[in-house]
């Protein structure tokens, strides 16, 4: 375990092909019942042991155990119709169509506790568990009862720190809120949505992160990108306020990315996830094309509080793809580890 820039992923890896269709979002199991769980639970291994061969430091559930990474969390919960279902344009992007809001929104039990005690008790490493943000969740969901977006992620901030709680209590070193729409909606993130981050997080002892990203590498982001121009500033608007949260880590997208790396230095003092692997190509990164993007992050992040990333998830690749981008950032990390040694 490297103390000095540990090397984590930001969310996802590819699901076996006996599990869930590979390369393919919102894929469904292929299995049901009792060998779902057991398959959860062996693809939860095979996530563990091809971190750990890549000498990953900070070890993610890689989203085995979950479809989708809002979507089954909210499945979870009562107060939302799944039957019913509406077309919404997610993060002003692209239409999907999406459960129904119809009720007051509980949490009857704990959703990941299970599966975050399983890898607990599987290694010794820190490990990182992913929950989707407030905002991220109401915007994946049409509302029919509260018909206010900052009540309702209110509310699913009330039922996010209760689970956070308790993977806290199963040993969960760091607990992560993946909030890709504080990306799109600024002026809500300063009204409403980083206090709503900020009460999920409440009253937790381990560390806690948010993920902000341009999302997966599907047609719908690639599209949008191209839309950004030369200069992506998204990040500027809401940096100044999430400098002041109480949140300890924030995860970044900034390898093959158009952000300008300068920004960072509106979140000095915070520790940076840099993303520093592309997770829309194919390509896998030389570990000196690594080096060089965290080298560029360093002269806005203290070295120790910089940790090597991917810039999202990584469930929409092939598997061996996955398994080389992991190795190259370990690769990469390593070289300026060195450096930083030497210096
Ligand atoms: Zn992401």
């Amino acid at each position: 375990m490297n103390t000095t820039l540990p090397t984590s992923i930001a969310g996802s890896l590819p699901k076996p092909a006996w599990l869930a269709e590979p390369e393919t979002l919102w894929s469904p199991w292929k299995l049901s019942g009792d060998e779902l769980i057991e398959g959860k639970q062996d693809a939860l291994r095979l996530s563990l042991q091809a971190q750990q061969q890549a000498g990953i430091d900070i070890i993610s559930d890689g989203e085995q155990t979950r479809q989708h990474f809002v979507t089954t969390f909210i499945e979870h919960l009562n107060g939302v119709d799944f039957t019913q279902r509406k077309t919404v344009k997610i993060r002003n992007r692209y239409d999907a169509s999406v459960p129904v809001v119809v009720d007051a929104v509980t949490r009857p039990k704990s959703v990941f506790v299970d599966d975050a005690k399983y890898l607990r008790q599987l290694t010794k490493q820190p490990i990182k568990w992913a929950l989707p943000g407030p905002m991220t969740m109401i915007d994946t969901l049409y509302d029919d009862h509260y018909k206010s977006r900052e009540k309702l992620a209110w509310e699913f901030a009330k039922i996010l720190n209760q689970e956070a709680k308790e993977l806290e209590a199963a040993g969960v070193d760091i607990i992560q809120f993946d909030e890709p729409a504080f990306n799109v909606f600024f002026d809500e993130v300063n009204d409403w949505g980083i206090a709503a981050l900020e009460k999920a997080a409440e009253g937790l002892k381990c560390e806690t992160a948010v993920h902000i990203c341009y999302g997966y590498g599907i047609k719908a982001n690639t599209d949008w990108k191209k839309t950004l121009g030369e200069e992506w500033r998204q990040y500027e608007d809401v940096f100044p306020k999430l400098q002041r949260s109480v949140i300890d880590i924030v995860s970044l997208e900034c390898h093959n990315s158009k952000v300008p790396m300068d920004l960072i230095e509106l979140i000095r003092g915070k520790k940076v996830m840099v993303g520093a692997i592309d997770v829309a190509s194919h390509t896998i990164e030389t570990a000196e094309e690594i080096a060089d993007t965290l080298r560029k992050v360093l002269k806005f992040v203290d070295a120790d509080k910089l940790y090597p990333s991917t810039n999202c998830g990584m469930a929409p690749l092939p598997r061996q793809v996955a398994d080389a981008k992991l190795r190259a950032l370990s690769a990469g990390a390593a070289i300026l580890r060195n450096e930083l040694a030497n210096q």
